[in-house]
């Protein structure tokens, strides 16, 4: 058994988001915290977060992954650039304290020319920054492409970076499809054995949700551009098998296609149909 949602618009509250995902006919969905590229959050709706997390226990939706913005770089050369990365990302994972047991989901950054060594190091500071004792929210690491000098292309380095991490069992790892492709692992003709590298390097009991997204680009391309299940390069038959694979169960698997909500209503259907082990 397997959770399937898409990504969707945060813009009216998590109890709107709620019945949007349910509209779709999905269990899960993944929303940014605040607009993809910064700035400033929505004033704290305690109210809607309790309704949200009440609907969400009744009708049995999985956990849901915030998206932390696209402009924050945990390895930003600049130091401003760093603190205001983690003050952004310690405010949203305070606000998330109020819907317990999520995920926080965040791109480990570009060294931008400073070197990966320098990158594991200023990645694994803000994780140590804004994971706090105790806390509720688990925050994951994504699996990159590898583009320009972008972390996290490869597993080695998601693993160094949470070797480095104070209170692991608060940090894992979110897999993207298209970003894994893009940066060269065969999940079409070889699934088995990017799961067994996973397993082997960072371990599979840290991988807690999936991004399921079709690739605009030829394997190990470094491009990352999204394609809608099946118009890729990776198609539908794989997905087929990634939505059964064992290692896998249990997670959320969310969609980032390109897409309109008819589009994503089809694609979740798809993928849970294509299940058969439930
Ligand atoms: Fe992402
Ligand atoms: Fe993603
Ligand atoms: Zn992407």
């Amino acid at each position: 058994m397997i959770y399937v949602g898409s990504h969707i618009s945060s813009a009216k509250g998590y109890e709107a988001m709620g019945r949007q995902i349910r509209k779709l006919g999905g269990d899960t969905f993944a929303f940014f915290t605040r607009s993809p590229r910064g700035g400033r959050a929505k004033e704290l709706n305690l109210p809607d977060m309790e309704r949200f997390y009440s609907m969400a226990r009744e009708t049995g939706l999985g956990p849901v992954a915030a998206h932390a913005s696209y402009t924050l770089n945990p390895c930003a050369a600049k130091e401003e650039l760093r603190s205001f990365t983690k003050e952004t990302m310690y405010d949203d994972l305070s606000r998330m304290e109020h819907i317990p047991g999520n995920y926080y989901n965040l791109h480990p950054g570009c060294h931008v020319g400073q070197g990966k060594e320098r990158g594991i190091e200023l990645a694994a500071d803000v994780l140590n920054t804004i994971i706090r004792k105790g806390q509720h929210t688990t925050v994951l690491l994504e699996t990159m492409a590898g583009k320009g000098s972008e972390m996290g292309g490869c597993f080695e380095e998601l693993r160094e970076i949470l070797d480095r991490v104070r209170f692991p069992e608060k940090a894992g790892v979110c897999l993207d499809t298209c970003h894994v492709w893009d940066a060269g692992y065969d999940i079409v003709d070889k699934l088995d054995g990017v799961l067994a590298e996973f397993d082997r390097v960072i371990g599979l009991d840290r991988l807690k949700v999936v991004h399921v997204n079709d690739s605009k680009g030829e394997r190990g391309c470094r491009k990352d551009r999204h394609a809608r299940l099946g118009e890729g390069h990776i198609g539908r038959e794989a997905f087929r098998r990634l939505v059964n694979h064992p290692a896998l169960q249990g997670r959320p698997f969310i969609l980032e296609t390109p897409n309109d909500d008819a589009g994503w209503a089809e694609e979740i259907a798809f993928l849970k149909r294509s299940c058969e082990l439930s």
